[in-house]
């Protein structure tokens, strides 16, 4: 047998200098990854530093090497996405979106040209601005999407001309590592470098005084540490953090035919998606057909590893996360909560927790009020429109949410109130490469995706000069 990754099998264990990798759908050991420890990050960021003087001065030979670097993951794409299933727990079929979203974003980006503009106010002098890279970044990045967070921060910061280090979480450092040899294939050396370690790393590359843009997705609670970090460089950030989305059902909603939508925009990738919808709000009239409908599907979904094809949902990813979603199940149970469906943990090996559907929950119970990050789906009654409005909006997170009707305009006119970065009507959860992706609240700081994403990349730049006689 081999691995995915190409090597032989071999029983990793407590070598200095490596951590090792956990097989969520066994609970086991499978592989290990280089420990980084802080002070080596000076020399990789120099290497960043002698790097970015050619990668910056060249955008035709920069966009031909973006290019070519989508290609490659393509290509890698039948390596890659069984070893992010291996680490991750997510299913195949996932893993392969995930990988062509890398691609595609590659590909975006690359295509992507700020131009040099005018500046036009009247006085006599002809004033351009152009965008200019700011100097290596640092990227950190959760366990949740490894892959297609590394290329949301990436693919803009190389596009723009920049430099990056990027640190992907101790739980899936694996596929990102073998991303990392696969884009090595195209880019010139230094231009992308993975590091793999644990904390105090993603700490030190935050405050790095060679680092000029940190771009962090991850908690709230890691997001703060991040920002404070790099408040000693004067290091731009961005922060992608996390999220407590509402989906709000109209009193017109055919039940039947938004449920499967309904259900897995909360339960893809085992409910771990930082806009995932994480607490239901149906009018009292169809609460019960709401729940009765969710629970059907949590019955009936097949939950097994993710290599395995017949399996829609997989394992909860780690450990801590797993106990995070035991924790919030029980406390609502214990509040008075009733599991329609699942609520508990699966009688088997790996760290699989069976898809849950919660009725009568309290409206103050922590799986309402925080963002579990799990198999674990609230759903909740309401009486008026503006009661429902307000119970949407009453959390700290602010990141997406949705509005669920027949009557479309109507659901436009609710979905306006909701205070978050992106609605959606009958859907929850789909992003264009080409939107602003960013959160209100606690939810992040700046701008991902479209152009906004490279301008975050970027430092304007003016000349003036006199206009000629
Ligand atoms: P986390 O905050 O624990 O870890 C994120 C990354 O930060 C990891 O690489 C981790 O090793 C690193 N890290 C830990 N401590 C650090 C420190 N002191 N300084 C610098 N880096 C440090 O998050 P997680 O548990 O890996 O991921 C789940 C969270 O990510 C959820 O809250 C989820 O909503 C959020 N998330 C947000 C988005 C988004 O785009 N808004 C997308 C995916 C996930």
């Amino acid at each position: 047998m081999t691995l995915a990754t190409g090597r032989p099998p071999r029983t990793p264990g407590n070598r200095s200098g490596y951590f090792t990798v956990v097989d969520p759908s066994t609970g086991e050991v499978f592989d290990e990854a280089p420990d980084r420890r802080p002070e080596e990050l000076d020399a990789v960021v120099d290497r960043a530093h002698a790097a970015w003087h050619d990668w910056r001065a060249d955008p035709v030979a920069r966009k031909a090497a973006l290019l070519a670097a989508a290609d490659a993951v393509d290509a890698a794409a039948a390596a890659l996405a069984p070893l992010l299933t291996r680490e991750q727990g997510k299913p195949l079929t996932e893993s392969h979106a995930e990988v062509a979203r890398a691609a595609a974003r590659l590909r975006y980006f690359a295509e992507l040209d700020t131009g040099t503009q005018p500046i036009a106010d009247g006085r006599p002098v002809h004033s351009r601005l152009r965008w200019r890279p700011i100097g290596p970044v640092a990227a950190i990045v959760p366990w949740n999407f490894p892959l297609q967070l590394a290329s949301a921060k990436f693919a803009p910061a190389l596009a723009a001309g920049n430099t990056i280090v990027l640190k992907p979480s101790p739980f899936t450092p694996l596929a990102t590592r073998m991303l990392g040899s696969v884009l090595a294939g195209a880019l010139p050396e230094g231009v992308l470098t993975i590091v793999t370690g644990r904390e105090p790393l993603g700490a030190r590359l935050a405050s790095h005084p060679g680092i000029r843009h940190v771009s962090f997705t991850g908690s709230a609670a890691t997001g703060r540490a991040v920002a404070a970090g790099a408040a000693a460089t004067l290091a731009r950030v961005t922060l992608e953090l996390g999220g407590n989305d509402a989906a709000l059902l109209l009193d017109d909603v055919d039940v039947e035919e938004i449920a499967d939508r309904l259900f897995w925009a909360a339960f893809r990738n085992c409910g771990q998606v930082c806009m995932a919808v994480k607490r239901v709000y149906a009018p009292a009239r169809l609460y019960a057909r709401v729940v009765e409908a969710l629970a059907h599907r949590a019955n009936t979904t097949a939950v097994g590893s993710g290599l395995d094809p017949a399996s829609r949902i997989g394992p909860v990813n780690n450990a801590p996360q797993l106990a995070r979603v035991e924790h919030h199940t029980a406390r609502a149970l214990a509040d008075g909560g009733r599991a329609v469906a699942g609520g508990h943990r699966l009688d088997r090996p790996g760290y699989f927790f069976a898809p849950t559907i919660l009725a009568d929950v309290p409206a103050d119970s922590p799986v309402v009020t925080e963002e579990q990050f799990g198999p674990v789906l609230p759903v909740l009654p309401y009486d008026s429109l503006d009661e429902a409005v307000r119970a949407a909006n009453d959390t700290g997170f602010g990141l997406g949410g949705s509005v669920w009707a027949t009557d479309l305009d109507r659901a436009a006119a609710v979905a306006d109130r909701l205070e978050c970065g992106t609605a959606w009507i009958n859907h929850h959860g789909e992003l264009s490469l080409a939107q602003p992706f960013a959160g209100a609240k606690d939810s992040g700081v700046g701008v991902a995706g479209g152009p906004w994403g490279l301008y975050g990349n970027l430092g304007p730049f003016v000349v003036h000069r006199p206009r000629e006689a």
